[in-house]
């Protein structure tokens, strides 16, 4: 079965794929990080950790700043891996349940 992005409400899998996005695995290896991205995303944050490897996020929901230069690529003209960088957090076109919405005060 093709990994299909985690972030609730995304596109699935085919779309995904027709617009040239790319799926990231979770940082498995650093659990707060993976806490972290299950907050940011909306999801269980108490996921088992056992199903990290089961989610992926996928580029749409990286800004350019979260990836890692790929200097190489740069130099020689073709096409940069995407890597994220360690620290990084998916932020972008994640729709926040209406709950979890903070009203900003004035
Ligand atoms: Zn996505």
């Amino acid at each position: 079965m093709p990994a299909e992005c985690s972030v609730p409400g995304c596109d699935k899998y085919e779309e995904a794929r027709a617009k040239g996005v790319i799926f990231h695995r979770f940082p498995e290896k650093d659990v707060e990080l993976c806490k972290r991205w299950l907050a940011a995303i909306g999801r269980d944050v108490n996921t088992p950790q056992k199903n990290y490897v089961y989610l992926r996020v996928c580029s749409q929901h990286f800004t350019p700043d979260d990836y890692e230069r790929d200097l190489k690529a740069e130099l020689m003209g073709c096409r940069p891996k995407l890597v994220v960088k360690k620290t990084a957090i998916p932020s972008l076109l994640i729709r926040k349940k209406k709950a979890a919405v903070t009203r900003e005060c004035t």
